[in-house]
This record gives structure tokens, sequence and C-alpha cells, in this order.
């Protein structure tokens, strides 16, 4: 694996999950990393200093709300301060909400788009110019396999998913010759806080068990029958900020243990 040294890695939604995996993994390799989500101010200071173990160049941690466009500036603002303009930014913060489309609350609609779509927009449009006058960057979006088909009770989801999957490609497109790679990592279901803290509205949206809905409803679909590990996860997004993958631009990458072979 190639060293990060010298190199600035912001991830949205990193305070747990799957983008914990990925700022851990970065700074393993000597990048200076932001983290950003919400949670218990302890535990995260804590795995602000976890990172700098790993990374001599240092970690840090800003509170950026993702549904607010100023907060997402000034975290690209913060991260230039402290460590230089990102070179790598990973958009990944997500929330889920499980309802049946004529039942879903509006607030909870508008806050999953804003915090998975609008919120890739918002830091990308603030990362893009440090990463043009340096011409190298890195951006990975956090998509789904629901950024390539769709399940039932997740309009909101399924539609910024699908969304983060356009955006990607058009601004592949805009960069192309500017040393920016734009691609979007699809995983299958992965065992993490987001996919636990669903069970029970879907256990009540379709009048099921716990283990019903592990089985029948999250497995149920992919054919693996296995939840994909974040740090499996870890090594396609190391794989695409490496030299190696310089070619791979505008990509919905699947890690889906097969789900959308079907
Ligand atoms: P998670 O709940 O562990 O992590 C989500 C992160 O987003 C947390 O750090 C949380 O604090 C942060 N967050 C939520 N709202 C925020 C806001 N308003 N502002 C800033 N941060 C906010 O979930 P995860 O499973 O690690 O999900 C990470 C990404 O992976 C999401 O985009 C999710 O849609 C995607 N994904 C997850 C799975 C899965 O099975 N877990 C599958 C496909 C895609």
């Amino acid at each position: 694996m190639a060293s990060l040294t010298g190199r600035t890695a912001l991830i949205t939604g990193s305070t747990s999950g799957i983008g914990l995996g990925f700022a851990h993994a970065l700074a393993a390799q000597g990048a200076a990393v932001m983290i950003n989500g919400f949670g218990d101010a302890a535990a995260i200071a804590a795995e602000v200093e976890a990172l700098k173990t790993k990374s001599s160049a240092g970690a840090a941690y800003c509170p950026a709300d993702m549904t607010r466009p100023e907060d997402i500036r000034a975290m690209v603002a913060d991260c230039t301060a402290q460590f230089g303009a990102p070179d790598i930014l990973i958009n990944n913060a997500g929330i889920q909400h499980v309802a049946p489309v004529d039942e879903f609350p509006e607030d909870k609609w508008d806050a999953i788009l804003a915090i998975i779509l609008s919120s890739a927009f918002h830091a990308t449009k603030a990362a893009l110019p440090g990463m043009k006058a340096k011409g190298w960057g890195r951006v990975i979006n956090t998509g789904s396999m629901h950024s390539l088909v769709a399940s039932p009770y997740k309009s909101a989801y399924n539609a910024a998913k699908h969304g983060i999957a356009g955006f990607t490609k058009t601004v592949a497109l805009e960069v192309a010759t500017q040393g920016i790679t734009v691609n979007c990592i699809c995983p299958g279901y992965v065992w993490t806080p987001l996919v636990e803290n669903q069970i029970p509205d879907t256990m009540k949206a379709r009048g099921l068990t716990y283990d019903q809905v592990v089985n029948d409803v999250l497995l149920d679909k992919q054919p693996q029958k296995q939840f994909v590990q974040v740090e499996q996860l870890a090594s396609l997004m190391m794989y695409l900020v490496s030299d190696g993958a310089a070619a791979i631009t505008g990509a919905t990458l699947s890690m889906d243990g097969g789900w959308t072979a079907q």
C-alpha cells in the first residue's frame, strides 16, 4: 500500500461505522485525518487520540452538521487551516428512515436528502479548488446497493443514493483531466449502527421479528448471506486512493455480496 504521508483526508460521518473504519485505514498509511459526525464527546476524543497514534501527521474532529451548508464550508476551511486542503474527500455521512412513501415524514425526507446528497455537493464544491490547485485529488462517495437498485419503504434513501451515483459521474467528467478521480462505493449490508438502528422500524413496517428482519429482509437479497465488513470496504477505498487506481473515475463500484448481480 502506497504511503499517504503528506496527504490530508476529510471524511464526513466518520464517528462510527464505515467512516470511522475509513479514517483508521487512512491514518495507518500516514494521512492527516479529520473526522466528522455526532456521538459521545469522550468516545470521539478517544478515537481522535487513537488516530493520532497511527498518523504522525495528526488527526482532528469537526462537529459540522451535514444538514447545514455553512457548517460544511467551515469544516473544509477548518481542515485546510489545520492540515492543508483536503487531498482526499470521502462523502460518507448518512441516515436511514423506513416507512411507506404515503406515510413518510416530510422532515425525514428533507434530512436524508440533505445529509446524503446535498452535503456531498457542498463538501465537494468547497474541496475541489484545493485539489485542482494541487493537480491531484480523490473524491469518494459512499453510495449503496440502493444507488443501483431499490427496496421498498426507503424512498428518501434510495432517491438520495441514486442521486449520489449521478453526482459522482458528473463531477468525474468535469475534473477528468485534472488528476482528480471521483468514484462511488456501493456496499451491500454492512454491520454498523445504521443497519442495527433500522431493525426496529423494519420490524414495525413489516410486522416481523428481529431474527426475521436480519435473515429474511436484510440478508435475503445478499447472496453470500454475510454482512460486508468495514475492513473490506476500507481496502477498496484505499485502492481507489492509490495511484494504481488513477484511471478509475466516474465508477460505481459494488461490494455487496452479490446483491446487484440479481
Ligand atoms: P453509521 O450510523 O455508523 O455512521 C453514520 C455517520 O454519519 C455517523 O458518524 C453519524 O454521526 C454521521 N451523521 C449522521 N447524521 C449526520 C449529520 N447531520 N451531520 C454529520 N454527520 C452525521 O452508519 P454506516 O453504516 O457506517 O453508514 C455510513 C455510510 O454508509 C452511509 O452513507 C450509509 O448510507 C452507507 N451505507 C451503509 C450500509 C450499511 O449496511 N451499513 C450499506 C450501504 C451504504
